[in-house]
């Protein structure tokens, strides 16, 4: 599908969400996508007459122009995702993998090298967190993990080795927010690039390459799915780029997307753009009442102006998303409760999908699994998290229906 009308307007998002990408089967003239579950293809007798005594592998004595070969280089399916997926961002292309962290770490082990120094975010999922703490080290990659929240902090850090600089925003668990735009003109300036986790964000509230970011990631097993039942990650980015992190990290590294899998989170990003729009409506209702309970001490939702960050947030976000977190005063006691008595929200990790889900993050067992941060780093974590919060993704049931039900956890408190 063309990214224009006949009258050569741009194609809005919502009709992006559902076209983009779309390609018919000629034999069935089926209205939605099919499913290609085929790993291999049938070579094209000009290709192997052409290249016969080639490397598959090698673009360069390929071109870029690979027909479908194996499906750890390309699938159709899994294609009209990835074409989806560029328009969405408004990129050239994107690479689809079996997960967000096969995505991130696919990403990460593409651009850094033994002897590279990267700048990551100091809080972040906690998988990304602990790749960065233990893998990326051990290949003589150095880390400095900074509160990216703060510019002046990326400033610092920045080395002449810095290759990578990774935030995440709103940032899992405490939904900091951190300057896109800061951050890309502080790393452009030093030579580095700039990846952004917008898995909470989405397409529809932050397109982080207008901002300046070189790539975006996204954990499509969240709000891009949907729905809860697929998993599956995507890094976008301009065409080079997103060719050679094919060629190199999918192609070796192997974590490929699942046809059937792509074919779902397809279909749910159809109705993306409506999802969200209830996703923030939902999620407001529930900060706004979880604010008047006198049992929750704190809440943080990027949509209300008390959350620390609302300026930015209006600046950088057009939607606010459906992701929250509060703290209440006997945290460990309520997630007890909730997990017996929750009727309409799932005590569940995860995110992003139709059914409500909460947990609750203790702040000791994520300090020392995952984010190990010194103690300035630490005392600005707890200002946000206390002893530890709860994480809540806001669903699409009646918002009336969730204050509800968490209502009657607190009020037992
Ligand atoms: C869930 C999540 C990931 C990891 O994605 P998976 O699909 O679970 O591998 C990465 N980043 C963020 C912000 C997430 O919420």
């Amino acid at each position: 599908m063309s990214q224009r009308t006949g009258r050569s307007r741009p194609l809005g998002v919502r009709t992006r969400a559902i076209h983009a990408g779309e390609v018919h089967d000629p034999t069935t003239a089926a209205s939605a996508p099919n499913i290609v579950m085929a790993s291999t293809f049938i070579l094209p007798p000009a290709f192997v007459q052409a290249n016969a005594g080639s490397s598959f592998g090698n673009p360069e004595t390929l071109g870029e122009d690979l027909p479908n070969l194996y499906s750890r280089w390309s699938n159709p399916t899994v294609r009209q995702l990835e074409v989806k997926l560029a328009s969405l961002e408004q990129a050239e292309d994107a690479v689809a993998f079996g997960s967000g962290m096969a995505a991130s770490s696919a990403l990460l082990l593409h651009k850094l090298k033994a002897g590279d120094h990267a700048v990551i975010s100091d809080v972040a999922y906690v998988g990304v967190a602990e790749f960065a703490h233990d893998t990326l080290p051990n290949l003589g990659i150095a880390v400095t993990f900074v509160d990216t929240s703060e510019l002046e902090e990326v400033a610092a850090a920045m080395r002449p080795t810095t290759k990578l600089v990774w935030i995440e925003t709103p940032v899992n668990p405490i939904l900091r927010l951190t300057d896109i735009a800061g951050v890309a003109e502080i790393a452009h300036r030093h030579g580095a690039e700039v990846a952004v986790d917008s898995t909470w964000a989405t397409p529809i509230a932050t397109r982080p390459l207008a901002l300046g970011a070189d790539c975006v990631v996204h954990s499509l097993t969240k709000y891009l799915c949907g729905h809860g039942d697929a998993m599956g990650g995507a890094v976008i980015g301009n065409g080079r780029a997103m060719n050679a992190l094919r060629l190199d990290a999918r192609v070796h590294l192997g974590g490929v997307l699942a046809p059937l899998n792509a074919w779902l989170i397809n279909r749910g990003i159809d109705t993306l753009p409506l999802r969200m729009a209830a996703h923030a409506e939902g999620a407001l209702a529930v900060a706004r009442f979880l604010e008047t309970h006198p049992e929750v001490t704190r809440v943080f939702y990027p949509g209300l102006p008390s959350h620390p960050q609302h300026a930015l947030a209006r600046r950088q976000m057009e939607n606010a998303s459906g992701m929250l977190a509060f703290r209440a005063e006997d945290g460990p006691r309520l997630a007890g409760i909730m997990a017996e008595r929750l009727r309409i929200f799932h005590y569940a990790v995860s995110l992003g999908h139709q059914r409500s889900l909460i947990v609750y993050v203790a702040t000791a067992d994520v300090q020392a699994g995952s984010f190990r941060l010194d103690d300035e780093h630490l005392r600005r974590y707890r200002a946000y998290a206390g002893d530890g919060l709860f994480r809540v993704s806001v669903g699409l049931e009646d918002p009336a229906d969730l204050c509800a039900d968490l209502e009657d956890c607190l009020d037992l408190l």
